[in-house]
C-alpha cells in the first residue's frame, strides 16, 4: 500500500508536544510541518490570523461547609478569573446544567455534569450564578479546554473550573454547601496560523479538493490522537500525491487553533472568500492512530457519497462505519459555505483521553496509523483522479440545519448566506 504508517509515525513523534493556540509551541509545530512539506518539493504558505488565547491557568475548589477539603481542578480557558482570594458562595448541584435546572442560583456557584452551550451559559449569567464547576468523566483527569469564543464574545466571562468526577461525587454525597472557587488565567491576543501546501491538478486544476487536519492541541497534552495523528496522516498523503500528481488540485491545510473553537478554519473561509467556489470537496482527518479503535467516516454530503464510502469500505475489506451527520471540527465552516466533506476518524480505545493529559503516543502505533491512512488515501486518490467528480457538490437540507444548530449552540449567529 502506498500509505506508509512508519513515516506517518515519525512525523507524529516530531509533533507530540503541547501545541496550544497562539503559543510559541503551536508556531514551532507549524514550522515542523513546513519543513516536512519542503522535503516533498512543495512550497508551504502560512495563513496567519489573530486568536484570543490564555496561559498560566489554574483552578481549585475548597469546600468550607459542612466539611473541609480542597480539590485540584482545571480552568475552563477564556472563562475569566476569580479575585485572588477566590469566590466564596453556596454550592448548588444542578444536574446537567441545562437551562431547565438553572433556577434559584443567584449568588451561588453551580456544579453541573455538562452545561456547555450558549443557552445554558446565557441562563446561568441571567440568573446570577457567580461561578461554575463542571464534572469530568469518571476515572479521567479533568480536560483542558476553552470556552467557545463566540459565547464569550456575546455573554462575557463567568469563572468556570472542571473537577474530577470522584471529587464531585464526594461533594454531592457529603452535601457540600459552601465552597470557595479559584480560577486564574491570563488572557491575551496572539497570532496563529494555517499551513497550506498545494499540488496542482494535471487535468482539472480549477477543481480544488481540500485535505484538512488541525495540528493544534489543548494544554497539558501531547495531542497525539487529537490531532497530531491526523496531521501526520495528511502529510503522508501529501508525500504520495507529490509523487503521483492528481487530475484535480489538492490543497493540504493544517489548521491552527481548532481547539479554541475552529478559529483556523473560520479564518480560512474568510480569507479565501473569493476562491471558495473552486472548493469542490473537503477530506478532513481528525483523531487517528489508536492501536485499539474503530474507523469511521462522518459525511456532510449527499446520499451518493454515503453509498460510495460504504462500497469502498467493502472493496477494501475494511470496517468503515459511515454515518451521515455533522462532525465537530474544521469541516463545519466549510460546510456552512456549502462545501461537502467527509471526516475520517479513528475513535474508541484511548480516544477517551482526548483533551486531557492522557492523549499520548503510547496509545498509537504505525500499523494503526496506516489502517485509517490507507482508507483516506484510497478515497482521495479515487475522487482526485475520477473522470467526472463522483458525487454532487451539495449538502442535504437536514445536515445544513444541523450545521446551523451547531453554530447556535456555540453562540455563533448564523447569518444568511450571501448566495441564498
Ligand atoms: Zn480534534
Amino acid at each position: 500500500m502506498p500509505f506508509c504508517g512508519k513515516q506517518a509515525m515519525e512525523i507524529l513523534e516530531k509533533l507530540a508536544f503541547t501545541r496550544c493556540a497562539g503559543t510559541p509551541e503551536e508556531e514551532k509545530a507549524a514550522e515542523i510541518i513546513c519543513e516536512e512539506v519542503k522535503t516533498l518539493g512543495l512550497e508551504p504558505q502560512i495563513e496567519e490570523f489573530d486568536v484570543l488565547t490564555y496561559a498560566d491557568d489554574e483552578a481549585w475548589v475548597e469546600v468550607l461547609q459542612p466539611y473541609e477539603a480542597q480539590y485540584q481542578c482545571s480552568a475552563l480557558g477564556l472563562s475569566g478569573s476569580t479575585p485572588d482570594e477566590g469566590i466564596v458562595a453556596p454550592l448548588r448541584y444542578v444536574e446537567t446544567g441545562q437551562p431547565e435546572y438553572l433556577n434559584h442560583i443567584a449568588g451561588k456557584i453551580i456544579l453541573a455534569s455538562q452545561g456547555g452551550g450558549f443557552k445554558a451559559y446565557e441562563k446561568a449569567k441571567k440568573e446570577g450564578a457567580l461561578g461554575r464547576i463542571f464534572i469530568g468523566q469518571a476515572g479521567r483527569d479533568t480536560p483542558n479546554v476553552a470556552l467557545n469564543r463566540c459565547i464569550r464574545d456575546r455573554l462575557g466571562t463567568l469563572p468556570t473550573a472542571y473537577i474530577k468526577y470522584e471529587h464531585a461525587l464526594e461533594m454531592i454525597k457529603r452535601e457540600a454547601s459552601e465552597v470557595r472557587l479559584h480560577v486564574h488565567q491570563k488572557e491575551y491576543w496572539s497570532k496563529s496560523r494555517n499551513v497550506i501546501a498545494e499540488i496542482a491538478g494535471t487535468h482539472e486544476p480549477e477543481e480544488v479538493i481540500v485535505i484538512g487536519a488541525h495540528y493544534d492541541s489543548v494544554y497539558r497534552n501531547q495531542g497525539a490522537h487529537d490531532n497530531g495523528a491526523g496531521s501526520a496522516t495528511i502529510a503522508e498523503l501529501a508525500r504520495y500525491f507529490a509523487q503521483n500528481p492528481p487530475r484535480r488540485t489538492l490543497r493540504f491545510i493544517w489548521f491552527g487553533s481548532e481547539e479554541m473553537g475552529l478559529m483556523g478554519s473560520w479564518a480560512h473561509v474568510e480569507k479565501q472568500r473569493n476562491g471558495l467556489e473552486k472548493y469542490v470537496f473537503m477530506v478532513n482527518v481528525d483523531v487517528a492512530g489508536g492501536i485499539i479503535g474503530s474507523n469511521s467516516a462522518s459525511v456532510m454530503g449527499s446520499d451518493k457519497l454515503v453509498n460510495y464510502l460504504d462500497v469502498m469500505g467493502n472493496e477494501l475489506s475494511r470496517d468503515l462505519r459511515v454515518n451521515q451527520s455533522i462532525y465537530s471540527g474544521d469541516c463545519i465552516p466549510l460546510g456552512y459555505e456549502n462545501i461537502p466533506s467527509v471526516t475520517f476518524s479513528r475513535g474508541g480505545g484511548g480516544t477517551s483521553y482526548i483533551h486531557a493529559p492522557g492523549d499520548t503516543l503510547e496509545h498509537i502505533d504505525a500499523e494503526h496509523l496506516e489502517l485509517l491512512g490507507e482508507i483516506v488515501l484510497e478515497f482521495t486518490r479515487r475522487i482526485a483522479n475520477a473522470g467526472t467528480f463522483p458525487f454532487p457538490r451539495e449538502i442535504p437540507e437536514r445536515i445544513k440545519k444541523d450545521i446551523r444548530d451547531y453554530m447556535e449552540r456555540g453562540g455563533r449567529k448564523p447569518e444568511k448566506h450571501p448566495n441564498k
